[in-house]
């Protein structure tokens, strides 16, 4: 993904029908799919994206680029089986599988700004297992720089763990903020305000007397600051445009048990428990509110609240 990022951002080279942001989607499912096909060969996974999408939107311009990228890490990559490797994501959320969202935050990836590799495994409803790769955050899984990029991995029971991607130390155990101050507490939020109500998150910042004004990022790096302890409230508020949204399995699961094992809590915005056994997206639920923890109660009350 980063070198999509560097190498097509190049003035000139990227196209319409032909973003980096498409091909490092594609790319991205090609090859976790590969590595979880040969790991783990009887687990579906549940991916965001397919071969006939990549087929139908850009032609077979963008297939040979993808295939070029991603024969740099899988050497005996072919249109065909590139394509094979991606539809391989098109399963279905059974009893146990996989959930990948090769670029989350594709705004924030066009940008230069925030983006996720998001991976998760699912069994039975329960997240067992959640990897997020956020190559722009900073160490320590900070907002300051741009980078070199931390990869965050957490399994149920087992607590939450980051490295930066260059440093080759080892795995340091994540904490949510201790903060028990509402006034003291600050708030992350979707930067593409389209994702969220941004009236309503200005009505929450006022009704909770928080100091300091939200963060804005793309995301589930949102979910790596609140399990380091760079934040304390973090709303995804229904966009007065699609009150009825439902929330996707693959923009949530890695993020939730990363941040649950940091100590955190995680329900939606009635305070209700997350339900992975709707297919692919939480249609029992809406929206999300994520704390940490200590903070919950009063971040409910304060949705109950909006009117
Ligand atoms: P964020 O980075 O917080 O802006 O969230 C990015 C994710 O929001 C994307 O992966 C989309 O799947 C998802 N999304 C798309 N439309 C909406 C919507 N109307 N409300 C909330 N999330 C959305
Ligand atoms: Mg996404």
């Amino acid at each position: 993904a980063k070198k999509v990022q560097a190498e097509m951002n190049v003035e000139g080279i990227t196209k319409e029908d032909l973003s980096p942001e498409t091909v490092a989607d594609f790319a991205g499912q090609a090859v976790v799919s590969r590595l979880l096909m040969r790991e783990f060969p009887g687990v579906a996974l549940v991916g965001e994206e397919s071969s006939a999408d990549l087929k139908s939107e850009t032609g077979g311009e963008a297939l040979a680029t993808v295939v070029r990228y991603v024969k740099e890490i899988e050497a005996d990559a072919t249109e065909e089986s590139v394509c094979e490797w991606i539809d391989h994501g098109t399963g279905e959320p059974t009893d146990r599988y996989w959930t990948l969202d090769p670029i989350d935050g594709t705004k924030g990836y066009l940008r230069g700004g925030q983006y996720a590799v998001a991976l998760s495994l699912v069994e039975d409803g329960a997240i067992k297992l959640g990897v997020l790769g956020c190559p722009n955050l900073g160490p320590a899984c900070s907002l300051d720089g741009s980078g070199p990029g931390v990869i965050l991995a957490a399994v149920r029971g087992q607590g939450a763990w980051f490295r930066g991607f260059n440093d080759g130390a080892d795995f340091a155990q994540l904490h949510v903020s201790p903060c028990d101050e509402v006034a003291k507490a600050r708030m992350l939020r979707s930067l593409v305000s389209a994702h969220t109500n941004t009236d309503q998150i200005d009505t929450l910042v006022k009704s909770m007397g928080l100091a300091g004004e939200p963060v804005s990022l793309d995301s589930q790096a949102k979910y790596a600051l609140l399990a380091a302890g760079e934040g304390e409230l973090l709303f995804r508020l229904l966009s007065s445009k699609q009150p009825d949204y439902e929330e996707k399995i693959w923009d949530q699961a890695a993020g939730v048990v990363v941040v649950e094992e940091a100590g955190g809590t995680i329900t939606d915005l009635s305070g209700k428990k997350l339900d992975f056994t709707q297919g692919r997206t939480l249609a029992k639920n809406r929206g999300i509110c994520a704390s940490n923890g200590i903070l919950h109660e009063a971040a409910l009350e304060a949705l109950a609240k909006l009117s």
